[in-house]
């Protein structure tokens, strides 16, 4: 099968051609404007014909687009609920009448990290697996899980999407939804900035003079900067009690973490390995924790399993 899939993250667009278990071609298109998704809608149908040129067959082939967002998503009702800040139009936007109008092909959306989910079950670290919690560590920190090889939805769609606004530290830093000490408004991608700077004695380390993120923090860290080194203990420390809590939740038997952030995941899969199953609760066994595809290229394989089977059910064999 050959799909479009589009990943639309926090910080970034990609779009990709995805054949079977390959991505054929993908193209990521810079910085999201602030101004919302409608005004990106052209730009985005151009690259996909851009990169449908590459084959011979054109779209011809193409079963449909699957588009994963940074948000809320009801995937059976195949809308955008809630933004949280990230393209405010999105849920007011008829993806669907988009794809028939200018490709005439069907489209799914989903959540960015069941999408991810989705693409590690069918090609990745969670293969051969039934019961699987994600969670994807970038500009914000995404979840999704999966029981019983079905993916978790809810009443609501929400279910397991939310293990980024579990509360890990009481009296925390305020987060986007509301709550405080969450674990993305500890440790994820755009609190690591106000996370530093409420550091103590931050000005003193080698990142204070750098972009801070996370590829600095641990670049920082491992040249041996003290106060890098205590920001990135915190980090890792917050996704450890993420992790804990997607176990306690939700009894996977495999933890995948997946996101930009794993780029550094020689420091961060031995940490999560060393600290989270001595703090579960699993006396049938040790849960197992993986380190997914790396980038996005999990959820750009998640587009053949979402075009494949109905919304929220990847049971069915698509290989
Ligand atoms: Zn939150």
């Amino acid at each position: 099968m050959k799909a479009f899939a589009v990943d639309l993250g926090g910080t970034h667009i990609t779009v990709a051609v995805v054949e079977d278990r390959q991505i054929v071609a993908s193209q990521t298109i810079g910085q999201p404007p602030a101004a919302g998704l409608r005004p990106l809608l052209p730009l985005l149908a151009a690259t996909l014909r851009d990169l449908s040129n590459c084959s011979t067959r054109g779209i011809t082939d193409v079963a449909g687009i699957a588009l994963g967002f940074c948000g809320i998503v009801d995937s059976r009702a195949g809308r955008v609920q809630s933004t949280n800040g990230k393209y405010p139009d999105a849920a007011e936007i008829d993806f669907h009448s988009w794809s028939r109008e200018n490709f005439d092909l069907p489209l799914r959306l989903e959540n960015d990290a069941r999408m991810a989910l989705m693409g590690e079950h069918y090609a990745g670290a969670a293969e051969g697996f039934q019961d699987v919690a994600m969670v994807t560590l970038g500009t914000g920190i995404g979840s999704a899980v999966m029981i019983e090889g079905k993916l978790l939805q809810g009443k609501h769609g929400q279910a397991g999407s939310l293990g980024g606004h579990v509360p890990v530290v009481l009296q925390g830093r305020a987060c986007t939804c509301g709550g405080e000490g969450c674990a993305e408004s500890e440790a994820s991608g755009w609190a690591l900035p106000r996370l530093c700077q409420s550091w103590a004695n931050f000005p003193q380390s080698e990142l204070a003079g750098q972009e801070i993120n996370f590829a600095n923090l641990f670049r920082c860290a491992a040249s041996g900067d003290p106060i890098a080194k205590a920001i990135q203990q915190h980090c890792m420390d917050v996704w450890v009690a993420t992790g804990v809590a997607l176990v306690h939740a939700y009894d996977p038997e495999l933890l995948v973490f997946g996101g930009g952030v794993m780029r550094s995941a020689e420091v961060i899969l031995p940490y999560l390995q060393a600290h989270i199953p001595g703090r579960v609760w699993t006396p049938w066994g040790k849960v197992q924790i993986r380190s997914a595809r790396p980038g996005n290229e999990s959820a750009l394989l998640g587009a053949i399993p979402m075009l494949s089977t109905s919304p929220s059910d990847v049971r069915t064999n698509v290989r």
